[in-house]
């Protein structure tokens, strides 16, 4: 009997792995390792989702409009070159299964977000990783990697798990010099954490070759509900809208979405709660002997002496209930990433950071 084989690249694809997940039901656990918003959704997205579920026998909009009409509004940016999916990591398999397959090249960063690498073998086309420079995207690398087969290049903005950005300029610049008919895709799914940054958006406007990718899943505390947005050109969109199914999103997920943009007053205080909290956490880590790059995010990615030391470390927290993540799949293997929690949680966390390095701080 001859057994069915897959394509080529699924066997190469290391299935990803989330942080911690199986903890759920467990008490006493502070989970700080996938990023996600310690306050919670807003309240008014709770109501829409809970409301939109007495009409869970009715197929939901395929076309999204009132959704992408508010993230229009609240952004400033035209409805109909919006995209949204299930997460922003279906946006990310969208733009391989358009823009990339066999004889074509993925480009993405040494510490690049690990969705890329993986869409891009599903959709049978070659991952290229390209080195950083400590900790940061090097423009110049990634245009040193471009071949005539390079269909498309992600890069993260802040970038996770690094937390560091990319300046405007050099993403402008990026964007100016790579070839005609590669697509740059800006992956903004932090971008809510920088004050003043638009996540790409303006580059979208300028560069018809540039699409950005946003979440619901951090700053808007959604990641269990799972929606995500493209911004692109209209062209672009139209391709992406070919493989969309036509009930991606649910009602519930699409109601919730849009109540959360509504609520500016829940937004503006995790944000500032996040910049106070990071700073507390980076200063008291760094008192500790773990020092960590300026983040832009709502994590720390904690360095510490070698991999052996963030293992131990990461065994230690874990007996004491707190769950970070391990970067190691990454090329990071002497860091641990740390979400920003509340403010309990982060007090915790650098107590027994304290605690294993011997330090009372
Ligand atoms: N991009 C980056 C850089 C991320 O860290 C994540 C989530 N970990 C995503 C995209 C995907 O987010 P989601 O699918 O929840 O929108």
């Amino acid at each position: 009997m001859t057994k069915p084989v897959p394509q080529p690249g699924i066997m190469q694809i290391k299935p990803y792995v989330g942080g911690a997940s199986g903890i759920d039901g467990m008490s006493n656990v502070i989970k700080l390792s996938s990023n996600e918003n310690p306050f919670g959704p807003s309240p008014l997205a709770v109501e829409a989702f809970q409301k939109a579920g007495h009409a869970l026998h009715r197929y939901p909009n395929t076309d999204h409009a009132s959704l992408r009409a508010a993230i229009g509004k609240l952004h400033g940016l035209d409805p109909e070159r919006i995209i949204c999916g299930v997460g922003s990591d279906e946006v990310i398999t969208f733009l391989c299964q358009c823009y990339s397959g066999p004889e074509t090249e993925v480009i993405y960063t040494e510490h690049g977000f690990s969705m890329y690498k993986i869409s891009a073998l599903a959709a049978g086309a070659t991952p290229v990783m390209v080195p950083e420079r400590e900790r940061m995207v090097d423009v110049d690398e990634i245009l040193k990697a471009v071949t005539p087969r390079t269909s498309l290049v992600f890069v993260t903005n802040p970038g996770n798990p690094t937390g560091t950005m990319v300046s405007r300029a050099d993403l402008s610049r990026l964007a100016r010099e790579l070839p005609d008919g590669v697509l740059m895709v800006i992956d903004g799914a932090y971008a809510e954490y920088v004050e003043g940054f638009d996540g790409g958006a303006s580059l979208v406007e300028k560069f018809p070759n540039v699409v950005m990718t946003r979440t619901f899943s951090k700053m808007y505390g959604l990641g269990g509900l799972r929606i995500g947005w493209g911004y692109a050109s209209a062209e672009v969109i139209g391709v992406l809208n070919r493989v969309r199914g036509p009930f991606n999103l649910s009602m519930p997920q699409l109601d919730a979405a849009e109540a959360a943009l509504g609520d500016h007053e829940h937004v503006e205080r995790c944000l500032r709660e996040n910049t106070r909290l990071r700073a507390w956490l980076a200063e008291a880590l760094a008192a500790l002997g773990v020092p960590s790059d300026t983040s832009c995010a709502n994590f720390i990615l904690a360095r510490f002496a070698d991999a052996d030391e963030a293992n131990a470390c990461d065994d230690f927290l874990q007996s004491e209930g707190i769950i970070v993540r391990r970067v190691a799949g990454y090329a990071l293997p002497n860091c641990l990433r740390i979400t920003v929690g509340d403010e309990a949680s982060c007090r915790r966390v650098a107590h027994m950071i304290g605690r294993f390095k011997g330090v009372t701080p």
